[in-house]
């Protein structure tokens, strides 16, 4: 580890949390240069849902780089891109009855996002875009003012400003309507929060702890969004393509949101691609005007539409995730039930969900430990409270228990050293 120590930036995160050199990956399995083999809930923060090098994705770009297939391209037409749009039409906007135009953005997440905001304040000439307590949205000046994770807003440098947060789905306990709060503010033309030009909102947090979206919650969000005009952004980078079990996070809710942001997983193969959904009438781009140099990355477009023919075209993908997700769920209550003095409870929907130690040192040990017994897996959270299961979708199911027996062989390590106080509680980082 040394070379990384000598030569890269302070700024290096996971590489610290676990301190291996990894050299090769197959599904939900990371060898490391001593031979070492780790299973993987971190999927590349959710980059992975169908594993690493998944070999139907796999020989799609080898096969697409044979043939001389445009690598680069700016955003001009290609071959791949064609097919990437008419597959993503015919395979996820046609069955949901959805229609949403494509924006091709910089190869980032958090560059979606900067373009979605940008678009919705120049379509509405508003500049206040509310967001919820604990959501993430990209670390960049504008997706930065969105996040409320206090680590990365003081990095900013700058005041980040034009933004009004809000309380999410269930932020004051389950008793307490925040969006009869949001609608009041919002009603109230002296209430000091300005009209805004979108909401931009996660199902499922999965950056700020699991936290989940009631519902009903989304359902009213999307009504006070109509009743005002403002526009809804479904922020879906990490909740997306797959990952709650429908291809999109929303579909459960039955909404219909203005714009949506995809990213992390939508190349399938864990290369950098983003785009936005929005709604035609909201397209009021002038040519070129939010651009970029790697827009539309054409080898992500070869093995996102493989993904999209080989995964999306009829319900068993979806039938296998909700299956693995009930493991998951009977496997964390199981848990939360037998280990008491973890004071542990679960959180998430489908195959993003962890476990919220009353105490995030717990959370903390529990990850280290999991990492000395071969399982990759990092804790979320705006106290780093919850470890967060982000299995790919496509584990082989005993792999997917393995790992879940490492997880608990960890708490219970935890829970008998904490009890013997041989460990300190670590400070806390906000
Ligand atoms: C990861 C993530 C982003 C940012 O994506 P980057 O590629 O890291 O810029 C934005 N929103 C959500 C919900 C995310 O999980």
């Amino acid at each position: 580890m040394r070379t990384f120590e000598r030569l890269e930036s302070e700024v290096r995160g996971y590489i610290r949390s676990f301190p291996t050199i990894f050299t090769k990956a197959q599904n939900a399995v990371l060898t490391d240069e001593g031979g070492n083999q780790y299973i993987d809930f971190l999927a590349g923060a959710g980059s992975l849902n169908y594993g690493h090098n998944n070999p139907v994705l796999k020989q799609s770009i080898i096969d697409y780089l044979a043939s001389d297939g445009i690598v680069h391209g700016l955003d001009m037409a290609t071959s791949a891109k064609e097919r990437f749009l008419r597959t993503f039409e015919e395979r996820i906007l046609k069955p949901r009855k959805l229609q949403y135009k494509l924006q091709f953005t910089g190869p980032t997440g958090t560059n979606a996002v900067e373009a979605a905001i940008k678009l919705a304040r120049n379509a509405t000439g508003r500049q206040n875009i509310i967001s919820f307590t604990n959501g993430f949205h990209g670390v960049t000046l504008g997706a930065l003012a969105l996040t409320g994770n206090r680590k990365f807003r003081e990095a900013a440098g700058v005041p980040l400003t034009h933004v009004h947060r809000a309380p999410y789905s269930g932020y004051f306990g389950m008793d307490v309507d925040t969006i009869a709060m949001l609608d009041k503010l919002i009603a109230d033309p002296s209430s000091g929060v300005d009209h805004p030009a979108a909401v931009i909102v996660e199902c499922v947090q999965g950056e700020g702890g699991l936290n989940v979206a009631g519902l009903n919650w989304l359902k009213k969000l999307e009504q006070l969004c109509r009743r005002y005009e403002i526009m809804m952004i479904v922020d879906d980078i990490q909740a997306g393509c797959g990952r709650t079990g429908s291809f999109f996070s929303f579909e459960p809710a039955g909404i219909n949101p203005d714009m949506v942001t995809l990213s992390k997983s939508l190349s399938g193969f864990g290369l950098p691609l983003s785009i936005v959904l929005l709604k035609p009438e909201h397209d009021v781009w002038k040519p070129g005007q939010h651009n970029g140099t790697f827009r539309g990355n054409n080898m992500a477009f070869a093995t996102a539409t493989t993904a999209l023919n080989h995964y999306w075209g009829d319900g068993r993908f979806q039938a296998s995730i909700e299956k693995k997700a009930q493991t998951v769920t009977q496997y964390l209550n199981k848990l939360v039930k037998n280990y008491p003095d973890a004071e542990m409870t679960r959180r998430g929907r489908g195959m993003m969900q962890g476990l919220a130690f009353k105490d995030p040192a717990l959370a903390d040990h529990v990850t280290s430990i999991a990492f000395q017994n071969g399982l990759i897996i990092e804790t979320s959270g705006g106290r780093d409270e919850v470890v967060k299961l982000l299995a790919p979708l496509t584990i082989e199911p005993e792999k997917l228990l393995a790992g879940l027996d490492i997880i608990e062989q960890a708490v219970a390590e935890t829970v008998s050293q904490a009890k013997g106080n041989s460990f300190t509680k670590k400070e806390v980082e906000a």
